[in-house]
């Protein structure tokens, strides 16, 4: 009979010892601590050998989510796998602004409720959390990606949130149809970023990390020029990006004519979301020029 104690021992051996508590945790329905504290407690056969496979894949590279089939946003338990990115803390930043800007009183002349865009969807995450945590939005999620889709899908019904999943290429399918508030956690890795061949992220959706563009701004740019059309009076965008990429990202929402432009720091201290408003005025000549 193998113990508790002994299957992470030997798991360590192989990978990280949080990697190895985190899977034996998640098999055998035990917390962590509970866990550790008994190391003598007696595995079942069936339990032994799934860990072996899954030590296994971890040790080949498989990110913990994957191995799992989910990870934790936000509170809420999201399924994940190869087909979607799999969601950062970090984005937990955009939640937080994104729902200071929906409780706030931030919306002249808007009606309620709010209608909220999440561009690159994934997994759901950002659509379903801010769909769970603020109910009178009205939310929609767009993402090119069939397989992305069916993972928010099986999201969106088992948290019991209610998110329009449409598929498109950015603004592409949305025809005419305008949003209070836009948000996006896009790929922003840029093409020769030596990360995109290390650790997990070989794993992960190439293009939920990368655009292939030599600054990773690529997708950044179709999203900000595409707002212009799809905002109301008034109306916010938000999206994250890379550590290096904010003063970029707000010259950029400069030059399309946002106004109260500002990035906000993660808890690493890094820039992490750049976020600007459409002026009511651009939004009225837009509109007329076209
Ligand atoms: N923050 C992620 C990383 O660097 C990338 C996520 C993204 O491209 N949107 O691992």
């Amino acid at each position: 009979m193998t113990t508790a104690g002994d299957a992470l021992f030997t798991a360590q051996q192989q990978i990280d010892r949080m990697d190895a508590q985190y899977l034996l945790a998640r098999l055998t329905g035990l917390s962590r601590a509970a866990m550790l504290a008994h190391p003598e407690r007696q595995l079942p056969a069936d339990i032994v050998i799934t860990f072996e496979t899954q030590v296994a894949a971890r040790a080949a590279g498989v990110p913990v989510a994957q191995i799992m089939g989910c990870r934790e946003f936000y509170g809420r338990e999201f399924v994940v796998n190869e087909h979607v990115l799999i969601p950062r803390p970090e984005t937990e930043l955009l939640i937080e602004l994104a729902l200071a800007l929906l409780s706030g009183n931030k919306w002249p002349e808007q009606a309620d409720p709010p209608r909220v865009l999440d561009l690159g969807t994934g997994c759901g995450a950002i659509a379903i959390t801010l769909a769970l945590e603020c109910p009178h939005a009205n939310v929609t999620a767009i993402d090119q990606s069939v397989e992305a889709l069916q993972v928010a899908r099986q999201n969106a019904t088992s948290l019991g949130a209610t998110v329009a999943l449409i598929r498109s290429d950015w603004y592409h399918a949305l025809n005419e149809q305008k949003f209070d508030l836009i948000v996006s956690n896009p790929p922003y890795i840029a093409k020769n970023d030596a990360h995109l061949a290390n650790g997990d992220l070989r794993f992960e959706p190439h293009m939920a990390l990368t655009d292939d563009s030599d600054d990773g701004l690529a997708s950044i740019r179709t999203i900000i020029a595409g707002a212009t059309a799809h905002l109301n009076n008034g109306g916010w965008l938000m999206f994250e990006h890379g550590y290096d990429q904010a003063e970029k990202c707000r010259a950029l929402l400069a030059q399309h004519h946002f106004t109260a432009i500002e990035s906000i720091q993660d808890l690493a201290g890094i820039p992490r979301v750049t976020l600007g408003q459409i002026r009511p005025q651009q939004q009225q000549d837009v509109t007329a020029a076209v």
